[in-house]
């Protein structure tokens, strides 16, 4: 995605379909003109004015409210027109074809968010937050968003930044003047500079690690024998009836996608058919789909009952799945037996005995989803991450700890610095000072059209 700035975008900015609003968004060099064009108005800055919509010819679309926001001041840092008119898809796309002939490009994915950041409204972090917010899987993901969006992340970057600056700049001035000998008090208070600015590092580390385990979520497949009870263990984690549960084995035979918070971690359930050999061509379906779904997956819950074979039910798991998958077997229907409900390892693989019928030992289960996730709680100040962020500050890490070791144990003072100067550079790549086009182009248009 390269930016003209000449151009002009016009995008629909509320989801397509019937609603209370349709709103169209212009944005460039361009916005004003095509605004007055649609509208017979002279826009006021930052006011709303009611007036009529026109198409390019001056025939009357619609009526609604017009909206300027004159550059640098605006979400762009451009000029930005908004007409909020009445919804509806044919007058808001009969509006958006006449603000095309009139000079303006459909945007692109993520292009208004896009354009924010190139002109230093808002850093990478904060673009990332604004999608993450849109995405928000659970309450506890969207308030860790809006800190990204707020900047928390980043003004902890930029602190970090500038502890880095000073260790360089006192670094630099050793390395000007080579006379000086190293003191004994000077190096000490290094190491604890560079202690603290490790330390610091690696509590923003845990703190991406947190968000982006918010951010991402757990995706875990529900799968086994038909009639263990699988469904009925999705609509006990899901707290209501998303799956029909019936005595009559073979009856999902559709894969189900469930959302739901687990104190705040958000987790998509795919509960599949009966992983079996089946002649039944239906269910020949459901068993592929139950394989394609395994893929994307971050854990599979097989679920067996707990009246049946573990040994050859583990044995069957590793045909079906192979050796690799990360794997939680589920003993179901513990109330029929004398056992109590139970987390225990089996063979290197975690097996929980519960009922999903009772509810019985369903805590075990989602503590153990939880830890596998790496989720703890909800800490106050978690902001949304990814694992590109994560990435980048594990680099820092190990360029900040090879600088420390350079300095007080070599020293090699030159090596030091440009360990430094690495750092820097990965911390760079978090905010965004420091990316490629390729990257930028991945992040921004995973966005909706007209974000
Ligand atoms: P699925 O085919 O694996 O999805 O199994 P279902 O969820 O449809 O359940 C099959 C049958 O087992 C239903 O009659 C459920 O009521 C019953 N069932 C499910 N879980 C339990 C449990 O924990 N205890 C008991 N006693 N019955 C259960």
């Amino acid at each position: 995605m390269k930016y003209r700035p000449d151009d002009t975008i016009a995008a629909l900015a509320t989801p397509p379909g019937k609603g209370a609003i349709a709103i169209i968004r212009l944005s460039g060099s361009r916005a004003h003109a095509i605004g007055v064009q649609l509208t017979g108005v002279e826009p006021e800055a930052r006011r709303a004015l009611l007036c009529e919509f026109r198409d390019e010819t001056g025939d009357p679309v619609d009526r609604g409210l017009l909206l300027y926001f004159p550059g640098p001041r605006s979400y762009t840092g451009e000029d930005i027109v908004e007409l909020h008119g009445h919804g509806g898809t044919v007058v808001s796309d009969m509006l958006l074809a006449s603000a095309l002939r009139l000079g303006a490009r459909a945007a692109e994915p993520g292009e208004f968010t896009l354009r924010a950041f190139l002109n230093d409204k808002l850093d990478l972090t904060q673009a990332e937050g604004i999608a993450d917010l849109v995405d928000s899987g659970s309450r506890a993901a969207a308030r860790a968003a809006y800190r990204s969006l707020d900047g928390r992340f980043s003004e902890q970057v930029h602190s970090l930044q500038a502890r880095l600056t000073a260790l360089r700049v006192q670094l630099e001035a050793w390395l000007d003047f080579p006379d000086e000998e190293l003191e004994l008090d000077d190096t000490t208070e290094f190491a604890h500079d560079f202690d603290a600015a490790i330390a610091a590092l690696q509590t923003l580390l845990s703190q991406a690690r947190e968000g982006a385990v918010l951010s991402n979520g757990l995706t875990v497949v529900i799968a086994g024998p038909p009639n263990v009870g699988k469904s009925s263990l999705m609509n006990r984690l899901a707290g209501y009836d998303a799956a029909i549960v019936t005595d009559i084995p073979g009856t999902t035979r559709d894969a189900l996608r469930e959302h739901l918070s687990l104190d705040g971690l958000p987790v998509t359930i795919i509960d599949t058919a009966g992983l079996r050999d089946s002649v039944d061509p239906v269910e020949l379906e459901g068993i592929r789909r139950a394989h394609r779904a395994l893929e994307g997956a971050d854990r599979l819950i097989w679920v067996t009952d707990i009246r049946s074979d573990l040994a050859m039910q583990l044995a069957e798991i590793r045909r079906v799945v192979g050796e690799d998958a990360s794997v939680t077997v589920v003993q179901n229907k513990v109330d029929l037996t004398a056992d109590e409900p139970a987390h225990v390892d089996k063979d290197g693989v975690t097996v929980i005995r519960l009922s999903a019928l009772t509810g019985e030992g369903i805590e075990l289960l989602t503590e153990h989803l939880k830890a596998v996730a790496g989720y703890r709680s909800e800490a106050a100040g978690t902001f949304s991450a990814r694992a590109r962020h994560v990435d980048a500050l594990q680099r820092a890490e190990h360029s900040i700890s090879d600088a420390r070791r350079q300095v007080i144990n070599t020293p090699a003072l030159e090596l030091a610095a440009e360990e430094l100067r690495l750092a820097q550079a990965a911390l760079s790549e978090v905010t965004g000072e420091f990316t490629s086009d390729d990257l930028l182009g991945e992040i921004f248009s995973s966005f909706c059209i007209g974000k």
